[in-house]
């Protein structure tokens, strides 16, 4: 299947998901994740309409960025070290992973001297996993507050990476938590702070995500295919 025919299928199921759930397909934004994937397969996917695509090495993300137009949505989703923040600063559109005080704190200070504000979502590990980055979901509102008056960011919302699983529905209950707390944290109406974005869902999950309140979802293998990272 080519990525042509992949994003024309992916883009069915993330509508019929909004029609299902009530949902209106503007408010859902579907990011295809083109981590290890070559600039001629995103020409393809710019091609058929996209504008959003999520990279997780920063590196990838400024090289990518230099390649190809400069109207597209780069989304750096993936852990993220501060001394490489520098290379995604003024390339990404959002930054879904902020998930400790000392990252929050020099994301603000790089975007301080560009004389910007990032947004940033904050990465809850909502199913407690000790593989997986992330603030628990008790303590994410306390982070929220500690770092919510840092000057060069603003606090977009909430990301997750779920389970890896065979059965989506095994994962609702953790999208279900996030969308709670979200709305939660949004009902306190803390400075420079809005829960306007919720990203989660991948290719085994993005239905149920949307279903349960997603806002940007984050597809690679099933706009891409299978990822060769022996190459
Ligand atoms: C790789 C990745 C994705 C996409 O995963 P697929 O299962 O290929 O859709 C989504 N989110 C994050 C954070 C990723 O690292």
């Amino acid at each position: 299947m080519s990525v042509t025919e992949n994003l024309a299928e992916v883009r069915s199921r993330v509508e019929n998901a909004c029609i299902r759930s009530g949902r209106s397909p503007e408010d859902v934004t579907l990011i295809a994740v083109s981590k290890t994937k070559p600039v001629e397969m995103i020409e393809e996917a710019i091609r058929c309409g996209m504008k959003h695509f999520g990279e997780n090495k920063p590196q990838e993300l400024r090289d990518k960025y230099e390649q190809l137009p400069k109207d597209l949505q780069w989304h750096m989703i993936g852990h993220l070290q501060r001394n490489k923040i520098k290379y995604i600063i003024d390339k990404a559109a959002l930054i879904h992973s902020v998930e400790s005080v000392r990252l929050a704190e020099a994301v603000s200070e790089e975007a301080v001297k560009r004389g910007i504000t990032m947004p940033v979502l904050v990465e809850v590990n909502a199913a407690g996993e000790e593989t997986k980055f992330g603030v628990s979901l008790a303590e994410t509102e306390a982070f929220i507050r500690d770092i919510a008056p840092l000057p060069g960011i603003r606090i977009e919302g909430l990301m997750t990476i779920a389970p890896f699983t065979d059965d989506p529905e095994t994962n609702r209950p953790y999208f279900r938590a996030l969308r709670n707390l979200s709305i939660d944290i949004g009902n306190q109406n803390i400075d420079n702070v809005n829960m306007r974005h919720l990203s989660m869902g991948m290719t085994g999950d993005f239905e149920t995500a949307i279903e349960e309140g997603a806002t940007l979802v984050r597809v690679g293998t099933g706009i891409f295919g299978e990822r060769n990272y022996s190459l």
